[in-house]
């Protein structure tokens, strides 16, 4: 189909630093162009100290609304005028949308990841998940699980700094939610037995199986993986980690970050323009864009 531009074409786009290297662009113009909105959407490197004035030009500029990405997305939260349940919790946004001069701040990434489970069969409402990482990733995971009524969530990370400052938001979200959340210490092998021995579901929300340390596995014990406990890793490139192929090895279920990159993406089209995302059109583009 063709890109026409006119008068009435709105803006849509991603604040990051750097920003260039997004996939983001291509997958909402294709959607864009697929269910005929007359939007175009591009990357802008926003420097920090300009973000208030960026996030500003949203309303000055009438734009549709924009992505976040690296380093702005706590610091973008006191620039918007209301936040979803999930970006108030989290403390950070990924999405905002433009409501005539009313900015919405949201986080899709966790919705990203469970439209994923849902897409690949794993139904985890209601039982209990074990996930390795407490970052932003896992957060914006353990977050929305918490949201959609998954009951428990044993999270495991390394016990440093960050470990104590994440304890009080994880408690926070367990109360608001009703999910029991638990935090413990990576290294302690005998509860992450335990945990994974109770859990339905194992997801790396760390970034161990990423390029450098792509030979490397987040789970210290690659014994405790079983068929029926199915593995979601965040890492989508390379595409199979080698948590993964330990996983498939033993016949269970193992999905990479790819469908979580997508539904992301999906979740703040739907959120701008009411509009599903082509999903089926633009997993194949985003698959041949990662492998370039
Ligand atoms: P963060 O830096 O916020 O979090 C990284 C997490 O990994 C932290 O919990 C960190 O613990 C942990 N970690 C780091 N090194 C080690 C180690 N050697 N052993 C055990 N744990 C470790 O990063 P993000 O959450 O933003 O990103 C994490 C991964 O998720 C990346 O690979 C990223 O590409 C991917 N991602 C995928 C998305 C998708 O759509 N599929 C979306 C967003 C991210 P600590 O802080 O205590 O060091």
């Amino acid at each position: 189909m063709e890109n026409e531009i006119s008068g009435r074409t709105r803006l849509a786009g991603l604040y990051a630093l750097p920003a260039r290297h997004s996939f983001s662009p291509m997958m909402h113009t294709t959607a864009f162009q697929a269910t005929g909105v007359d939007a175009v959407y591009l990357s802008f490197d926003v420097q920090p100290e300009r973000l208030g004035q960026s996030i500003q030009a949203i309303r000055d500029l009438d734009m549709l609304g924009i992505n976040l990405s690296m380093p702005h997305k706590m610091e973008a939260v006191k620039y918007v005028d209301e936040l979803s349940q999930a970006a108030r919790l989290i403390g950070a946004i990924n999405t905002i949308v433009n409501q005539n001069g009313k900015l919405i701040g949201h986080i899709t990434d966790g919705i990203g990841c469970m439209e994923s489970l849902k897409q690949n069969g794993i139904k985890i409402i209601g039982k209990r998940m074990t996930i390795l990482g407490a970052g932003g990733a896992a957060t914006a995971i353990i977050t929305q699980a918490a949201i959609d009524g998954v009951e428990a969530i044993d999270v495991f990370n390394i016990k440093d700094d960050f470990y104590q400052k994440i304890e009080p938001k994880l408690a926070m979200i367990a109360e608001e939610t009703h999910c029991q959340i638990q935090l413990h210490d990576l290294a302690d092998e005998k509860q992450l037995s335990e945990s994974l021995a109770a859990s339905n579901l194992l997801i790396n929300a760390t970034n161990i199986g990423m390029a450098p340390k792509t030979e490397q596995m987040p789970l210290p014990d690659p014994s405790l993986l079983r068929k029926d406990l199915p593995v979601f890793d965040v890492i989508y490139h390379p595409a199979e980690t080698q948590l993964l192929k330990a996983a498939k090895a033993t016949g269970a279920k193992a999905v990479n970050g790819l469908g979580m990159l997508l539904y992301q993406g999906a979740a703040a089209f739907k959120l701008w323009t009411g509009k599903e995302m082509p999903v089926k059109q633009i997993q194949p583009l985003l698959e041949e864009t990662i492998k370039k």
